[in-house]
């Protein structure tokens, strides 16, 4: 585990704001202060335009609800080509050191620099703050959509960040160590796989399953959700993501038996009905999953999956509420977390005002919601359904509504600011 700094370490560059104050982390939980410390990362691209938007939104918000009581004190910290030019790497320590010690952060997209050592600077920073939950929701604001069934897509996704086949461990079919496992299969086990197939590694342990379930979990309590759908393919992948399932099982019933019914013993014990104030924790295989989120939406709420098919839920949720400016996200470990979009750095719309700020501005309403101002959150997201109703939206959505003139960024942004501040 990547531990929170308690007190400011030494940074190469970067220096502690003299406003706010930082949260911290008591009895396990996250202790807020009225105005703390966020760090933010413009990132790349389309990153700088999008992420200072959203911070204008976001603070629209917190002035609005919490009028002057609370604030946020912004922080920048550096990665990608601004880092490049301030620090002459892409990823400098600094900026991890300052997501430690300010626990939470807002980031722009990066662009995956080609032929370095990264596999892609996203990954490194996930990997490095041991960000193992990648918390994706889905939500329909009465945007264009190909779904018949939109107005019931209201889905959070919990996806594990850190294993199954997206680990990274896997060889080329022509390469030794492909030749000697396959070796290795053959005498130990008497497996025979083709010469020519290239191998990869699945692993999937009780730890990581179970911290990415806890996490699931909490947030359903925390945010009176349920049920909480296990998708995973089990059937087939027994020890892998059958004990995935298993294991998240296990978790519920033993760390959270005061609020959980798992599908067993609704009936078992029930008679079907869910009894008041409870949680249903139920499994879905993969394969039925993916059709169910479109033809019976109204049935799930938190889906919790391995790594590999969070990934393929999560697009596809996605792009049953009209696709990629409204995608947030949030990657999380046990306190810290860093909220982000989940598109790229978009390089054909970057200075040209014209991306949309959506899903930087709801990834930001992740991060208010995780730190426990959820009336901000909410304010925001009743402005975007506004606007968006309103047909006051940017050019991605605007050319697929007949006869609507899309708006700059800016402009787009502004109304929602005036939508927050009229009330
Ligand atoms: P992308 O940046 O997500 O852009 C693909 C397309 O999605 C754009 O051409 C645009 O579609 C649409 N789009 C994305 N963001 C939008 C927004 N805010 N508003 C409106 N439309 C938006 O994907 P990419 O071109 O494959 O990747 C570009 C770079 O981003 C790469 O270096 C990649 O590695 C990086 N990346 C970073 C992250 C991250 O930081 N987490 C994630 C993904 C990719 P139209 O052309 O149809 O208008």
């Amino acid at each position: 585990m990547v531990e929170v700094l308690e007190s400011p370490p030494e940074f190469k560059k970067l220096r502690v704001p003299e406003e706010g104050e930082k949260i911290t982390v008591r009895d396990g939980r996250l202790a807020v202060p009225d105005e703390p410390i966020v760090v933010y990362i413009e990132g790349d691209g389309i990153g700088p335009q999008i992420v200072s938007q959203a911070r204008a939104v976001i603070d629209a918000a917190v002035e609005k609800v919490y009028g002057g009581k609370r604030r946020i004190v912004w922080w920048e910290a550096y990665a990608g080509e601004k880092a490049m030019k301030e620090y002459g790497e892409l990823l400098p320590e600094d900026t991890i050191l300052a997501i430690r010690y300010s626990v939470v952060a807002l980031k722009g997209p990066l662009t995956t620099p080609v032929g370095t050592g990264f596999r892609s600077l996203n990954v490194a920073l996930r990997k490095k703050l041991d960000l193992y939950a990648n918390i994706r929701p889905v939500q329909f604001f009465g945007q264009p959509s190909p779904h018949k069934y939109a107005e019931h897509d209201n889905f959070v996704i919990f996806r594990e960040n850190t294993e199954d086949l997206y680990a990274g461990i896997e060889w080329r079919a022509d390469s030794p160590e492909a030749q000697k496992i396959r070796e290795f299969l053959k005498k130990e086990f008497g497996i025979e796989l083709r010469e020519d197939a290239g191998i990869g590694i699945k692993p999937i342990s009780k730890f990581g399953t179970q911290r990415l379930m806890r996490k699931a979990l909490q947030y359903a309590i925390d945010n009176n959700r349920g049920p909480v759908t296990i998708m995973h393919k089990g059937n087939i992948m027994k020890y892998t993501e059958g004990a995935f399932r298993e294991w998240a099982y296990e978790l519920a019933v033993t760390e959270f038996r005061d609020y959980v019914v798992t599908e067993e013993e609704l009936w078992e014990k029930y008679n079907g009905q869910l009894p008041e104030g409870k949680i249903l924790v139920n499994d879905r295989i993969a394969d039925n999953m993916l059709q169910q989120i479109i033809t019976r939406p109204w049935d799930y709420d938190v889906i919790v999956a391995p790594n590999v098919n969070g990934d393929y839920i999560s697009d596809e949720a996605n792009a049953l509420v009209g696709g990629i400016g409204m995608a947030a996200g949030m990657n999380a470990g046990d306190y810290m977390a860093l909220a982000e979009p989940v598109h790229g750095t978009a390089p054909k719309y970057a200075g040209k005002d014209v991306a949309n700020p959506t899903a930087e501005i709801l990834s930001g309403c992740l991060l208010l919601e995780y730190i426990g101002w959820k009336e901000a959150s909410e304010v925001i997201k009743k402005a975007i359904r506004e606007a968006i109703t309103g047909k006051k939206v940017t050019q991605d959505l605007a050319r697929h509504m007949p006869g609507v003139e899309p708006l700059k960024a800016s402009e787009y942004t502004q109304v929602l600011i005036d939508i927050i501040r009229r009330g």
